[in-house]
């Protein structure tokens, strides 16, 4: 039996969209796949689209519809990070994707925060008034906003999510937060030549200050013609980012129903069987595959107390 992390879907918002619960088997997780491993611990997030005229209200609603059914399937909304290692249970963190919905006020950092929201990726892929996003034209990195905002992070423990960022903000973002940061949806660039995924310095950057990468499934991350991904696919990126010595900083960020289609044989969150059966026929220790499946992050986790 094994035990799952995963830093990133939009789940919560599919659920809120077409009216359904997490019972709900077309999405891509499902409360039948959390249950089919021992402990699942999901990150659910709330984007918000550039045009979204209440960014905030959106947010909420989102996230309301996740503890909704955090509540009716007994799932434990996760409120202390440290306390992950003792939480072998199935439950939800709250995060925010897209920092639009803070409206330009750092007084909503703590309104999110007493919401239960523990992790912020700062932008999507334009840019907004905390950084530029991973698809910039003039790529101005952190705001003066922005530096507010992850100093105001930092004081509140909050994980700053630089899957994204564009590399200026990247970069500056690692200068000025305290804490080490986590790049919840992001695979090798070197693998796959996308802006949304993470150059060799940067992956090095990112395991030098402790953070840590959760591996995405989306086919056009792990493929230039993502009609040829599998989950052979997905081992070749966390082999990459291995070979780069990230045995302590990797863990899975699928992206679950933020995207359209997924590797050919891996079709929902259940199918993470599959992927930790791939890594023990590449021979990939039991301690490692622990690692990358929920201990990396519980580790990181506690950096938040
Ligand atoms: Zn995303």
């Amino acid at each position: 039996m094994y035990s799952i992390i995963d830093t990133h879907c939009d789940t919560a918002e599919k659920m809120l969209d077409n009216d359904i619960g997490l019972n709900n088997e077309t999405c891509m997780l499902s409360l039948g796949d959390m249950n089919y491993f021992e402990s699942y611990i999901q990150v659910f997030a709330a984007w918000v689209s550039k045009g979204e005229k209440n960014p905030k209200t959106r947010a909420i609603n989102i996230l309301t519809k996740a503890k909704e059914e955090f509540k009716k399937n007994n799932l434990k909304l996760i409120l202390n990070l440290d306390e992950l290692e003792s939480v072998k249970t199935h439950g939800g963190i709250l995060a925010l994707e897209d920092a639009r919905s803070l409206e330009g006020d750092i007084n909503n950092l703590q309104e999110f925060y007493d919401f239960g929201v523990r992790c912020i990726a700062l932008a999507w892929n334009d840019d907004n008034d905390v950084i530029s996003g991973a698809n910039t034209k003039n790529d101005t990195g952190l705001t003066y906003f922005g530096r507010q905002v992850v100093s105001e992070m930092n004081r509140l423990n909050m994980i700053i999510d630089v899957s994204h960022a564009s590399q200026k903000s990247f970069w500056d973002i690692l200068e000025v937060s305290d804490s080490p940061v986590l790049a919840s949806h992001s695979n090798c660039c070197s693998q796959c030549r996308h802006v949304r995924n993470l150059k060799d310095d940067q992956i090095k950057a990112l395991i030098r200050c402790g953070g840590v990468m959760g591996i995405n499934i989306a086919p056009f991350f792990l493929e230039e013609n993502e009609h040829k991904a599998t989950i052979k696919s997905v081992i070749r990126h966390i082999d990459h980012a291995l070979s780069l010595g990230a045995e302590n900083n990797l863990c899975f960020g699928s992206d679950f129903d933020g995207i359209d289609s997924t590797p050919n044989g891996f079709n929902s969150a259940k199918d993470y069987i599959k992927l930790i059966d791939a890594m023990k026929k590449e021979n990939y220790p039991e301690e490692l595959i622990d690692k990358i499946t929920h201990k990396n992050f519980i580790k990181f986790s506690k950096k938040f107390t």
